[in-house]
């Protein structure tokens, strides 16, 4: 964990790239996906097939996968909303972890992402 020598210009440039904008383009795209599979994205708790779904028996095998690709689509859209709430309370781009400010070129290839670099990898 070096710390970093050019916080102000990171913090800086971090403002200037509409997150808000790669968010909300995300959650569309996750919300899309999960639309496509059967998944209403109304709903905040558990799995609700649709019937043509539920009532296919050659989709059962499937079914399993699917499970598994809509847990991992909820859960992104979960992060996804977290990091826009964060922008509404002005703290996005902050570690969650050491509060320090995430790489911008990090924010831009994952921006639901929480924690910083350093702290991702003390984690693993
Ligand atoms: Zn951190």
């Amino acid at each position: 964990m070096r710390p970093r020598t050019s916080l102000f210009a990171v913090t800086n440039e971090a403002q200037t790239i509409d997150y808000r904008g790669l968010l909300e383009a995300e959650r569309a795209s996750l919300e899309s996906q999960l639309t496509e599979l059967g998944f209403a994205t109304q709903t905040s708790t558990g799995l609700s097939y649709d019937s043509n779904f539920a009532d296919s028996s050659q989709v059962t095998a499937e079914r399993g996968e699917t499970e598994a690709l809509v847990g991992e689509l909820r859960s992104a859209l979960g992060e996804v909303e977290h990091a826009l709430a964060k922008v509404d309370g002005g703290t996005y781009g902050k570690c969650e972890k050491c509060g320090q400010p995430i790489a911008p070129a990090r924010l831009e290839a994952k921006p639901a992402v929480r924690t910083c670099i350093a702290c991702a990898n003390a984690r693993r």
